[in-house]
């Protein structure tokens, strides 16, 4: 079986569509030599060894050598150096390079094949002893830190040292015997401290950077990324061996990394840096300042440019990164060293980017005829979209981090700390920036979640209360941040030994769940005509429709802004709890009696009203799904004693009675409680008051020549029976208000298929439903019989022992819960042909969810609005 791949100029045996087995740099240095292009030659070990490698307990079978020495030898041959000739030794470099690019997280070994013998065949063949002693210090920092084990800094300050004591600036002014003495210093720091001499045998060197490599792909950092990235541990890392060219000859000599566009706007405009007389990662450590590449930019910053200091390479370097990027249309990130003039190919890959820069590239690309409009939009990541529509976090900015959370909500806010929302409502007020800092949210701090620039919260997931409505503002959230103590009474919070008070300032990043001590600088996002033209773009491919979930003008607006179709859900409960209203609301709560709680409703009816005919004529004929009252009641009482005497106060009532009345409320798992249609069932009259609420507005608007298009949705059925009683009564009152008003509206009565047995009975329930939306919250809640409030604690392991692939709150469980779905669209049509179908939960902005969506047939997914872009392009994606 192969598993050495050698590559050089005319005579590789990969290329970049090997990615698998060679990792993206061995790929694409081997497509590169196809190409033409001038590539140091070497080979790729591939990633299958990897799992070989930790299957024998971190250790290279021996197995593996045999191949690794002949391919040697190839490159030996090519060269016309020998590794370990103490003459005229070929040097090496070992390094890594998995499937998906992951930047700086494992480690590279440069200069391997360097002894006290083979430094002075260097120093002789190319007549330039300072290089080769350069050259061998460099080695043994690296070596020492990456297969050794060594805490790299002991040698750094020792460098520091003698350049201190020597009075140099530079590392380019150590001489000859200086970086001999750095040498000797160096090999017994490695000694007194690892107990080890450092290796001085080739092959052994060579076996231990191999080793390392393979090491580096299960370090913390490693794993870290590969998680935040959702890449497989199973994937492996190649290991690349390659003979070393030096940029750190001398003058004529360089070391430089590029891009074939800017990464950060997407400018068309060759950009990139280098350092004379350097190697490897000199340009990335900030040791020196690096030079900017081409004369503009040089000049700009009063520089000498690449263009200047070498230009044949240069002319050269243009050439290849036209023909690269034409090869691979893509912008490119790459890695060069100049030898003495000589230019040499390192690295190339599909650059990282931002989301402005995705986007403009994308449409230049377009317009270039290098990509089509279809590739455009599959190469678009859809959550990147984010970025763009939210302040960010300046990437510059120095930063010190107290947590991490959950990315619930993302953008970049800071703000000094409350913990209550009154508190954050008065302060704002007063002009201040604040961050409500919860354990969790309820529906009741909704003001202050308003007046906040950023929700954290210590408890609950990504469908957190807070997490939720957060993504419907367009807020800033990190939620469940669970090293972070919150201490309600002495109004603090404490975490990594920092005890933070009232009034403290921190920053949010709620794109990465990251929290931060102190202010950290944010950028504001700006949208282009790019954006415009690919949304357009992915609208004429989609066939989901997208809209949005809001019960707010101001949401319904920005929604329409953003693209949105109309409204998927808007959840009347939230119309419940403004000042104006919430005591009539908790009036008819508590009320004996029917005729009670008709007073009470009477006083809610013209509010509502005028809710609904705002968002009716935002939404100006697009199609309006409201939701009848859906949560258990409890949630609108006071929960304190405090509160409840002042509600009896205000409501003239006796305290013990509201007391008592309030206690009764109590249910022990509301969720699966007196709640959703069950509570029309028991009190008609409250769904009786909204959709009169709701025929009225569309009699207002008829009225003044206005059209709309309203849909009334009753939540959390379970059996055709709930729909049939509930429909009927609706329609009857929509029926009256027409009469009344003497006008004719359409209207569609439909309903949430969010519990098992509803999708189970779909076929049944469609008989009484005009439409169905899919609230897979609370679908998911049910299939799974987890709470969505409560399996923060342990989802997480679930997702990191891959019991389960993804948090089933975040992203739909395709297989369970989508099967719920499928069978309820499938039942659904099977009585009714042309049922309409939607999703509402929050999976609804959700990229794969939506791919999900698309595939079993649903005419429309509805998000919060700041992800209906998102939703757009994913739809988009999906369709392709
Ligand atoms: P990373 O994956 O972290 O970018 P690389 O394997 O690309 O690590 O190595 C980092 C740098 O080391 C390269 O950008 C290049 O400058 C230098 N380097 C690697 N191999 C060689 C080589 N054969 N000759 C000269 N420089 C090399
Ligand atoms: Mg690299
Ligand atoms: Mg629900």
């Amino acid at each position: 079986q192969k598993f050495v791949y050698f590559f050089a100029a005319g005579d590789s045996e990969g290329n970049a569509g090997m990615k698998n087995i060679l990792g993206g740099k061995g790929a694409n240095l081997a497509e590169m030599t196809s190409l033409g292009i001038p590539v140091p030659p070497g080979f790729t070990i591939s990633t299958e060894i990897c799992a070989h490698f930790y299957e024998a307990g971190g250790k290279l079978p021996d197995w593996v050598r045999p191949a690794v020495q002949e391919s040697m030898n190839k490159v030996e041959s090519k060269i016309g150096k020998k590794f370990g000739d103490v003459n005229n030794p070929l040097l090496v470099s070992v390094r890594s390079g998995a499937r998906a690019s992951m930047p700086g997280m494992m480690d590279t070994i440069l200069n391997l094949g360097l002894n006290d013998q083979t430094v002075e065949g260097l120093a002789k063949s190319s007549n330039n002893p300072r290089f080769a002693w350069d050259s061998y210090r460099r080695f043994i920092q690296m070596y020492s830190d990456v297969v050794m084990g060594m805490n790299s800094s002991l040698l750094e300050v020792t460098l520091e040292d003698m350049k201190e004591e020597k009075h140099y600036k530079l590392d380019t002014e150590m001489t000859v015997d200086d970086l001999k003495l750095l040498v000797k210093k160096f090999k017994d720091l490695v000694h007194q401290m690892t107990g080890q001499s450092f290796p001085a045998d080739p092959w052994e060197q060579l076996w231990g950077a191999i080793s390392a490599v393979f090491h580096s792909w299960n370090t913390p950092r490693a794993i870290t990324y590969r998680e935040l990235h959702s890449i497989p541990a199973a994937w492996g890392t190649a290991v690349n061996v390659q003979s070393m060219v030096f940029g750190n000859m001398g003058d004529d000599s360089a070391t430089g990394v590029a891009f074939t566009r800017n990464p950060s706007t997407g400018e068309k405009a060759f950009y990139g840096e280098f350092l004379i007389n350097a190697q490897g990662e000199d340009v990335v450590a900030g040791i020196r300042t690096p030079q900017p590449i081409t004369k503009i930019a040089a000049a700009a910053a009063g520089v000498m440019s690449l263009e200047e200091a070498l230009p044949q390479a240069y002319g050269q370097l243009v050439e290849i990164y036209k023909k690269l990027e034409g090869h691979y249309r893509d912008m490119q990130d790459i890695e060069f060293t100049i030898e003495r003039g000589v230019l040499w190919m390192l690295q190339t890959r599909n650059g990282k980017r931002t989301a402005a820069a995705a986007l403009k590239i994308a449409c230049d690309m377009i317009d270039e005829k290098l990509i089509t409009q279809d590739e455009a939009i599959l190469r678009l990541d859809p959550s990147s979209l984010d970025q763009l529509l939210h302040p960010t976090l300046d990437p510059k900015a120095a930063k010190t981090t107290l947590a991490k959370g959950l990315p619930a909500s993302p953008g970049g806010v800071n703000g000094q700390i409350v913990f209550t929302s009154e508190e954050a409502v008065e302060w704002r007020e007063q002009g201040k920036k604040v961050i409500l800092v919860r354990i969790e949210t309820s529906p009741e701090d909704i003001a202050g979640m308003v007046a906040a620039q950023g929700i954290l919260t210590t408890r609950g997931g990504m469908t957190s209360h807070a997490a939720v409505v957060a993504r419907g503002m367009g807020k800033c959230c990190v939620a469940g941040c669970g090293d972070i103590e919150v201490d309600y009474r002495n109004e603090t919070m404490k975490v990594k030994g920092y005890v933070l008070k009232k009034g403290d300032v921190i920053t949010l990043d709620g794109s990465t769940g990251e929290v931060y001590l102190g202010e950290v600088k944010t950028i504001e996002p700006k949208l282009d005509g790019n954006f415009e033209r690919i949304m357009k773009i992915a609208d004429g491919i989609r066939r989901l429709k997208v809209r949005t979930n809001a019960d707010t003008p101001k949401d319904a607006q920005t929604a329409r802004n953003f693209g949105a179709e109309g409204i998927g859900l808007c959840r009347t409960e939230h119309m419940f709890f403004g000042a104006d209203r919430i005591d009539a609301v908790r009036e008819m709560i508590i009320a004996d009696n029917k005729m009670d709680r008709e007073k009470a409703l009477a006083k809610l009816l013209p509010m509502q009203r005028e809710d609904f005919y705002q968002l009716f004529k935002i939404m100006d004929g697009l199609p309006v799904t409201i939701r009848l009252l859906d949560p258990p009641l409890h949630e609108f009482v006071p929960h304190t004693d405090e509160e409840t005497k002042e509600l009896a106060k205000r409501l003239n009532t006796d305290y013990e009675r509201l007391r008592s009345k309030v206690k009764s409320l109590h249910e022990f798992n509301p969720m699966l409680g007196h709640r959703g249609c069950r509570l029309a069932i028991t009190y008609p009259e409250i769904y009786q008051m909204q959709v009169r609420a709701i025929a009225e507005a569309a009699a207002q608007l008829m009225a003044e020549g206005k059209t709309l298009a309203p849909e009334i949705m009753i939540p959390l059925v379970a059996t055709d029976k709930e729909l049939d009683t509930l429909r009927g009564q609706a329609v009857a009152e929509v029926n009256k208000v027409q009469s009344e008003k003497n006008v004719k509206f359409e209207y569609t009565v439909g309903t949430m298929i969010e519990l098992p047995r509803a999708a189970i009975t779909a076929d049944a329930i469609a008989e009484h439903a005009d439409f169905f939306s899919f609230g897979t919250n609370d679908l998911t809640q049910t299939t799974l019989g987890l709470s969505r409030d409560d399996s923060g604690r342990f989802l997480g392991t679930y997702v990191s022992h891959g019991i389960l692939p993804k948090d089933p709150f975040m992203s739909i469980d395709q297989v369970g819960v989508g099967s719920l779905v499928k069978m309820g669209v499938d039942l659904g049509r099977r009585t009714k042909p042309d049922l309409k179908v939607g999703v509402c939960g929050e999976h609804g902005g959700d990229p794969e969810s939506i791919e999900f969506f698309h595939k079993v047939g649903l005419d429309y997914v509805s998000c919060s609005p700041f992800r209906v872009p998102i939703a757009r392009l994913a739809a988009a994606r999906a369709a392709l």
